[in-house]
This record gives C-alpha cells, sequence and structure tokens, in this order.
C-alpha cells in the first residue's frame, strides 16, 4: 500500500478510500480479476459499490502504475515491479496466476521490428498462456480454453 501511495504521489493523484479498497482487492488476487469480481468482493465486505465507481477506481490505479489490465481478457492484476508501458505477462491456463518478467530483448526486437516499418513504439502489452512452475512441475493437463 506504502508503494501505491507513491506512485499517486508521483503522479499528482490520490488515493482515495475507495481506491485503497479496490487496489487491495486487486492485490489480494493472483489472477488477473475483473471489475465485476472486484465489485463482488467488496460487497462481501460491506462495502456496496455502483460499478461505475469501481471502473473509475480501476482506471486511476491503471493510470497511476500500481495495477495493469490483462488485454485479452478486460481483468486487471496489480503490479509489483513498478515499471510502466512494457510488460510480458506470463499467464498460467491451469490456475490462472499471472506475473510479469523482464523481458528487454523481446522489447528491443519490437522496436527492431516497428523501427524498421517507420514506426515509433511508445508502449507494448505481451501476453503469453502456458503454466507456470507450480502447474507444469505437477505435471498437470493444462484446463480446455482460457480460465
Ligand atoms: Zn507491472
Ligand atoms: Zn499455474
Amino acid at each position: 500500500m506504502e508503494r501505491a501511495r507513491q506512485a499517486f504521489q508521483n503522479k499528482g493523484l490520490k488515493l482515495t478510500p475507495l481506491r485503497q479498497s479496490v487496489f487491495r482487492e486487486i492485490a489480494a488476487s493472483h489472477k488477473a480479476i475483473g471489475a465485476y469480481e472486484v465489485l463482488d468482493r467488496l460487497a462481501i465486505r460491506g462495502e456496496r459499490l455502483a460499478p461505475i465507481s469501481v471502473y473509475r477506481a480501476i482506471e486511476a490505479l491503471v493510470a497511476a502504475g500500481i495495477v495493469h489490465r490483462f488485454e485479452s481478457r478486460n481483468a486487471f492484476f496489480a503490479c509489483h515491479a513498478g515499471h510502466e508501458m512494457r510488460q510480458l505477462v506470463l499467464a498460467c491456463e491451469a490456475c490462472g496466476r499471472v506475473a510479469e518478467v523482464d523481458a528487454d530483448k523481446v522489447f528491443a526486437a519490437i522496436d527492431k521490428s516497428a523501427g524498421s516499418a517507420g514506426f515509433s513504439t511508445k508502449g507494448a502489452v505481451v501476453e503469453v498462456w502456458g503454466l507456470c512452475a507450480n502447474c507444469a512441475g505437477e505435471g498437470r493437463e493444462p484446463a480446455h480454453g482460457r480460465p
């Protein structure tokens, strides 16, 4: 939460109590979760909110760089790295866990390809599906389709 507060301060934004609650729910999940799941979890805690308030809070968290949008599933996960704009996201098909890794070489290759097309890159999100170390280690079959 301290890092979250810092991230908001750096951008001249305010980490309101609502944003804190929303961030806490997203950070508590190892999976990427959707806005409605956040809404449900808050409701269980007795915080009944309008979907639009939750959407706005999530948008602010994404803008502050402490939450990322998992594009291919329209879900969100907390960032533990403290970076912006460039991420290689690894999503486990079996348990749903989402992790980020440094992938400078991947992005250098993207820059190069884009550059040769006369395109200057500003950001990139690369989402990779597979099995996390935990699930691969158990030799489990990946779940069919996306979780
Ligand atoms: Zn991140
Ligand atoms: Zn897994």
